[in-house]
């Protein structure tokens, strides 16, 4: 696994402009008694300045892009109207007799000081917001000039440690050609724009505003990952050649958007979307998605200050489902703990958390966060569509505690004569070992399954799939996951269930011909940039070559025999494509969403 980390596929050839947000250097500095009152009058004046410009910036971003997005800036223009920061630093510059810029400076420490403990992603680009909106504060009031990207006249390369919301809400697709951090991650802020404005952005780098000087040559490969400084020629060719095959192989991608996914043979199966927020829905239509096979629902939770009412699932919801109009979406309950954690659910600091207090388990000891949600997904199912799954069931009984208390949720709905769509379909992950060998059990208590892949594998060959250290051992194809597999979807088949792929196996096109041929699956969903190229795969295969295919896999006994088998036989079913279909890349690659286009360069 890479330290960096990709968001938004394609490739960027350009000149390097360094983004100074750098934090500004402030010296304490003792005040004499008559001067706390101009003190305090310039820390108000710096605070009532930062707020006008981030409304203006605001305003123009709400013209230019609409008002998606804007949640972003809010929470930031939210930050500086919070009383105790202002209140702690006027009570600093009081009673400590310093400079107003010291004072702030203290009081975000102050603030800081209280995540300390906690070192999960989603709580350090919380820390990063407050540092941002800080900075901002301090650097007009020490007079400081704030560049923006909006000003940018060339296209170039933007490389910045960080980049705020207001940044990156500002960026024109046309002179922003790409752009790489040294911090970030895929949820983070940054992230989650790069790819909503499809800019290609490799971030989390560490150490690349050290590295990028102002007007250098620099490729960014949001496909691989990687950032090149001052190719030579050589290089340079290599990767224009690969951006322009980039750009092809997307546009002939998107020309089958509105075909289906069938087999030559006549298998259909249904190519559904997997989105983390619901403004990708628009993305996903637009990559063909039939569907929302999983929406992550926590992004919701994360970067807020306090956890999501009833009112904000329901629009939020219900924008999913009236935006996505030719298919259903499969909404999927909570699933914090494990890898993403809220302050409020205290399930961080948790010994094991992959194995701890995390999806279903959590919203079952916090009833009433779950219900909050419930209330949401059933509300908005009036308005299209709506399916709901939950995450990490492990047995029988926690699957009928989740129906118990919905049916809690719709009787109170009922009773309040509130619309909801009454039969909306609930489905369980199967995700779990547990869960895998009893699905039978389960077919009792489900309208559907989904398989979620990533986390079958960690579960299954007891790989803790972030820790780097043993990324080697996260292998789809070794016998065993396979033939886990393979018992889930012949176990909901004999139960008449229908099952899907929700895990990022299904966005491989070797493991998605495996799973079709190990018998009926009613969909696959992915992250929307998979979607043209598996479903090219699917229609140009035959259905029999699959079944015939994931028989033989698996009668064989290790990774590398079937590794062996499947480079021989997928050229002879899929010949065009064949240095696409390297089993090796796929095999190790997939644990990746974000490496999707790397067979086709
Ligand atoms: C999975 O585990 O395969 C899955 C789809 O869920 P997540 O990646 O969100 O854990
Ligand atoms: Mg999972």
């Amino acid at each position: 696994m890479k330290e960096d980390s990709t968001l938004s596929p394609g490739i960027a050839i350009g000149r390097v402009y360094i983004l100074d947000r750098t934090k500004p250097c402030i010296l304490r500095h003792s005040i004499q008694d008559s001067h706390i009152e101009d003190e305090i009058q310039r820390f108000k004046e710096a605070l009532s300045k930062s707020k006008a410009q981030l409304k203006e910036i605001r305003e123009k971003a709400k013209k230019d892009i609409g008002s998606k997005h804007l949640y972003m800036l809010d929470a930031h223009i939210m930050m500086l109207k919070d009383a105790t920061l202002s209140e702690n630093t006027i009570s600093i510059i009081r009673e400590q007799k310093v400079n107003a810029e010291w004072a702030l400076k203290e009081s975000m420490e102050g603030f800081l000081k209280k995540f300390e403990r906690i070192s999960d992603e989603y709580i350090s680009s919380r820390k990063k917001d407050i540092e941002q909106v800080i900075y901002r504060v301090l650097r007009n009031m020490i007079g400081h000039h704030e560049e923006s990207l909006a000003d940018l006249e060339e296209p170039v390369i933007i490389i910045a440690h960080d980049l705020t919301p207001s940044d990156t809400i500002q960026m024109k697709r046309e002179k922003v050609l790409g752009f790489a951090t040294d911090a970030g991650g895929k949820t983070s802020h940054t992230g989650i724009m790069a790819s909503a404005f499809e800019i290609p952005a490799v971030v989390g780098l560490k150490n690349i505003t050290e590295r990028a000087k102002n007007g250098d040559s620099i490729i960014v490969d949001g496909i691989d990952g990687s950032v090149i400084l001052s190719p030579d020629n050589e290089t340079f060719q290599i990767f224009l050649k690969k951006q322009q095959r980039f750009k092809y192989y997307e546009k002939e991608m998107l020309k089958t958007r509105d075909l289906q996914a069938v087999t030559k043979d006549g298998q259909r199966v249904r190519l559904l979307s997997n989105i983390e927020y619901s403004d990708e829905v628009d993305l996903a239509i637009r990559y063909g998605a039939e569907g929302i096979g999983l929406y992550r629902t926590e992004y919701l939770y994360i970067n807020k200050d306090s956890l999501p009412g009833e009112e904000e699932h329901f629009l939020d919801y219900k924008k999913v489902a009236t935006r996505m109009k030719s298919g259903y979406s499969i909404i999927r309950t909570l699933d914090l703990g494990g890898d993403k954690f809220i302050s409020e659910t205290k399930s961080d600091g948790e010994g094991n958390p992959a194995l701890g207090l995390r999806g279903i388990r959590l919203c079952l000891n916090r009833i009433d966060i779950f219900k909050t949600q419930l209330r949401g997904i059933l509300r908005a199912s009036h308005y299209g569509r709506l399916k709901l799954m939950y995450p990490m069931i492990s047995g029988i009984d926690e699957l009928k505690e989740a129906n118990r208390v919905l049916q809690e949720v719709k009787d109170e709905l009922k009773l309040k004569g509130i619309p909801f769509d009454h039969e909306i379909e609930v489905g369980a992950m199967i995700e779990t070992p547990s869960a895998s060998v009893i699905v039978d059990l389960l077919s009792d208590e489900a309208d559907f399954f989904s398989i979620g892949t990533n986390d079958l594998i960690q579960y299954t060959l007891a790989i803790d799939r972030i820790n780097e250290q043993v990324a080697y051992l996260y292998q789809p194809l070794h016998p065993s996951v396979l033939r886990i597999l393979k018992g889930i979807i012949s176990s909901a088949g004999k139960k008449g269930v229908p099952v899907s792929i929700c895990g990022m196996m299904g966005g491989d096109p070797v493991h998605t011909l495996l799973l079709l041929g190990m018998g009926n699956i009613e969909s696959i969903s992915m992250d929307p940039h998979s979607i043209p190229k598996i479903k090219k795969f699917i229609r140009q295969i035959l259905y029999k070559d699959a079944v015939r295919i994931a028989d033989e896999v698996l009668s064989l006994r290790s990774i590398d025999e079937i590794k062996r088998y499947l480079s021989e036989e997928i050229p002879k079913i899929y010949p065009e494509d064949i240095e696409g279909h390297d089993v090796n890349r796929s095999a190790f690659l997939n644990r990746k969403e974000e490496v999707i286009a790397e067979q086709y360069v």
